[in-house]
């Protein structure tokens, strides 16, 4: 491991809080060390308060900041002379902890300090890093970890036995740092968690970091137990895998009374690791480190049948449900300790979250867990907490406390949504609303800058001609394998041909408007009726129709033909597809002038041709206002949402009010 500190940089930091944030983003960048907000780091500063008395201060990393990206407002400032006479105390509950850290800090707005800053406050050293290294946590999970990080690091660390963190973790800690320190100390193993290192100065304690793991590596590698032997699967997923993830989808969320993104990862090395003959031992072994629990929340359910999960989860929904006697306002689907990773035979690793972001976190801490088991099975087995020591950590207060204060989930969080012409117009604003709303979006357009519309993983933009079947089954297939079903259409692409009298209508614009505007959008019915059906919400259909189905120009056969068949597809669908819950409803626009299709100098030239100004062209309707797409788009969205929950088949205009239509 090498360490990543550069003096130029290193030299832009005006002072020590700015170098903590530095080399705590360089810990950050390394996910060997740190992975999604784990880890924690600090410095101790002298400081004048408002009444000009010089005080003693901890900063440390406050709650909901990742290392990787953490600025100085991630860092409040906690009394330090107050943390280090708690830490003298006898007993601290977590609450009461929290109660401690967050009345005693300099700012009230400031993000609340890690549970482990006392721990911090007790180590005399301007900075403190602490990890929970890879190889380190490999070390300390085997049945001789003792032994072994004596061996590696002989007198230049503190050990410590393994402590629930909290309160107690930093008691013990200070103890054990008291009676053990000598002068070679350089940083402090806590078995089955991490590992801290420490010194006056940012550099030094960061570099001690990277050797003291760099030690621990070197160590594996000596043992022949550093480089996995991952074997070329010869794996095929099966052929109704799609169907098999979004049942499993559907079952789990029904349990939980709750929809949740689940996302499948097949690499080589997740398949080395399934295959494994003993993998039923290993894998429930327990985690890594504490720090892994509180993501994971449970060990990973094995199986190969979708049967066995759902029995494992509701057993442990159940175990849950009846423990916890929460208050009316808390919700059970915040607070559930239930398993986030299955680890199954065909598709390899299915990880659940209540967002692709969490379910990512699940993912990746879990391949970091999967290393982590290999290597410490290669040096000797692997040892984990006992069961026990993982329950507490579940129903740790702090954690709940964390939990109960994540407030309310956006309306479609968990939900998954595919958009087609989803790169401009309304369709790009469908797919604003959907997301502001909480959904993750598989967003289909025929233009490839759909791929890079938005820099976000609830985005997943695909490019795709919808005549094309087969484009339509692989774009299906990427967005089911990243976010587990499909619970909302919305068919929206469509073209509009140059105006054409039936006299002069040429068989080829006629075919391509039909192809696009009505063929593709029952192709891709077909291909997405049964993940809908799938939806733990019930699936939703919305169609963009036009005001052109109930008042049709001269020169639009072609586009009000393929628009009034559509009309007609939704209406059969929602008769067909009544006895799923599946609803499916038109909206019909009109006069939406901010897509791709209308630029400044069509809108000139059509306003002049019926003798008015743009303005007044845009707002010829009844109620004299002007349709953007995002007014189109919000209607679609409301329309999925449980405002609508009753209705199908329906027919929306939003056009400010058309006397032809009227
Ligand atoms: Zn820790």
């Amino acid at each position: 491991m090498k360490s990543l500190w550069n003096d130029k940089e290193a030299q832009h930091c005006k002072d020590e809080l700015a170098l903590r944030v530095y080399s705590s983003r360089l810990l950050g960048s390394n996910p060997e060390l740190v992975l999604h907000g784990g880890g924690n780091t600090s410095v101790k500063i002298s400081e004048k308060n408002i009444l000009g008395e010089e005080q003693e201060l901890l900063y440390v990393k406050g709650s909901g900041w990742d290392l990787a990206t953490i600025e100085a407002a991630g860092f409040p400032a906690v009394n330090l002379q107050h943390l280090i006479a708690l830490a003298g105390l006898k007993s601290l509950s977590d609450p009461q902890m929290v109660n401690e850290l967050k009345t005693h800090m300099t700012s009230a707005s400031a993000p609340t300090p890690s549970v482990e800053a006392i721990l911090h406050a007790i180590l005399p050293y301007k900075y403190v890093d602490h990890t929970h290294a890879d190889a380190v946590v490999t070390v300390t999970n085997t049945p001789d970890g003792l032994a072994r990080i004596q061996e590696i690091y002989r007198d230049s660390v503190v050990i410590v036995p393994y402590v629930m963190p909290g309160f107690d973790l930093a008691r013990v800690c200070a103890k054990e740092f008291e009676r053990q320190r000598n002068d070679n100390t350089r940083g402090m193993v806590l078995m089955n968690h991490g590992i801290f290192s420490f010194a006056d100065d940012a550099r030094t304690s960061y570099e001690t970091m990277i050797e003291l793991v760099t030690q621990a590596e070197e160590y594996l590698k000596v043992k022949k137990a550093w480089s996995i032997d991952t074997k070329k699967s010869s794996k095929k997923l099966p052929a109704d895998k799609l169907l098999k993830i979004s049942a499993l989808r559907k079952q789990l969320c029904d349990i939980k009374q709750s929809p949740m993104i689940l996302t499948t990862t097949c690499n080589d090395a997740v398949y080395s690791f399934i295959e494994r003959d003993d993998l039923a031992v290993i894998s429930q072994q327990g985690p890594a480190t504490p720090d892994h629990v509180i993501r994971t929340k449970q060990l990973p359910m094995l199986g190969n049948t979708i049967d066995q999960y759902v029995a494992n989860y509701k057993k442990y929904f159940d175990t849950y449900s009846s423990k916890v006697k929460s208050p009316a306002s808390t919700s059970i689907e915040m607070l559930d300790p239930v398993p986030r990773v299955i680890l199954d035979q065909e598709l390899g690793m299915c990880t659940l979250g209540q967002s692709i972001k969490d379910a990512n976190i699940v993912r990746d801490i879990y391949q970091h867990t999967i290393d982590i088991i290999q290597r410490s099975t290669m040096l000797d087995e692997f040892q984990a907490l006992p069961a026990k020591r993982i329950f507490e950590v579940e129903y740790w207060d702090l954690e709940q406390d964390k939990l109960r204060s994540a407030g309310s989930k956006p309306e479609f969080s968990g939900e998954v949504a595919l958009v087609t012409g989803a790169a401009s117009g309304i369709g790009k604003a469908c797919v604003d609303s959907l997301l502001a709303r909480g959904a993750a979006v598989i967003g289909l357009d025929i233009n490839k800058a759909i791929g890079s519309l938005y820099d976000s993983a609830n985005f997943c933009g695909v490019q795709c001609d919808i005549t094309d079947s087969d484009a339509i089954a692989a774009a299906l297939e990427q967005g089911i394998m990243l976010y587990g079903g499909l619970d909302i259409l919305i068919l929206n692409a469509g073209i509009f041909p140059a105006s054409l009298t039936i006299e002069k209508m040429d068989q080829q614009t006629w075919n391509k408007t039909l192809d696009v505007n009505l063929s593709a959008n029952l192709k891709l019915m077909q291909q997405a009726y049964l993940f809908l059906k799938q939806a733990p919400r019930y699936g939703r259909v919305v169609m963009i129709g036009s005001k052109n189905v109930h008042a049709p120009g001269p020169g639009a056969s072609a586009y009000s033909v393929s628009k009034a068949a559509l009309n007609q597809l939704m209406r059969v669908a929602s008769l067909e597809w009544g006895s799923d819950n599946i609803r499916i409803n038109t909206l019909h626009p009109n006069a939406v002038f901010d897509t791709g299709i209308w630029t400044d100098e069509i809108l000139k030239a059509r306003a002049a041709s019926y003798g008015m100004s743009v303005d007044e062209y845009k707002t010829r309707n009844i109620l004299k206002t002007e349709v953007a797409s995002h007014d189109v788009a919000e209607l679609a969205a409301e329309l999925c949402g449980p405002l609508f929950a009753k209705t199908t088949a329906a027919q929306i205009p939003i056009d400010g009010g058309d006397q032809r239509v009227i």
